[in-house]
């Protein structure tokens, strides 16, 4: 079933050119599942996005379309990712835009991953 808001998914946004390799990332590790690399505005010392390799266009489209080994795969990607950057034991935070409101700026499902440093409130006003 679609969702509303960013449907139908556009094959041509940036997310979707990494993925065909016909833009450059920095990757940080890829599995049958996910892709991760660095976000190229940094928004903390550590900040890694991850991706799905399917096409959904927000947390919400991958709930409700996504086969279960697929959402279990990324779900287990985002995990393996904080790991393998050393982020276990400090901590880190999972952040993941969905349309308008949120200010969704890329239609491919992402995970920003931030860490490195204290994080302050979940919610900055503008
Ligand atoms: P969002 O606002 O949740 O859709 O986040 C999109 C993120 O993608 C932003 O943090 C951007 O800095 C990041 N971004 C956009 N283009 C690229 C790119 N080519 N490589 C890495 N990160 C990107």
């Amino acid at each position: 079933m679609p969702v509303s808001g960013l449907d139908p998914y556009d094959d041509a946004n940036i997310f979707a050119r990494i993925l065909r390799g016909e833009i450059p990332c920095r990757k940080v590790h890829e599995d049958n599942w996910a892709l991760a690399f660095h976000d190229i505005a940094p928004q903390a010392p550590t900040h890694v996005l991850v991706i799905p390799k399917g096409r959904y266009v927000s947390q919400a489209d991958f709930a409700a379309r996504a086969a279960d080994a697929e959402i279990a795969g990324f779900t287990r990607a985002v995990a393996t990712v904080a790991r393998m950057l050393g982020l276990e034991a400090s901590g880190y935070r999972t952040l993941s835009n969905v349309g308008i409101d949120a200010g969704q700026e890329v239609p491919h499902y992402h995970v920003h991953l931030f860490g490195g440093a204290k994080l302050g409130r979940m919610i900055q006003p503008d």
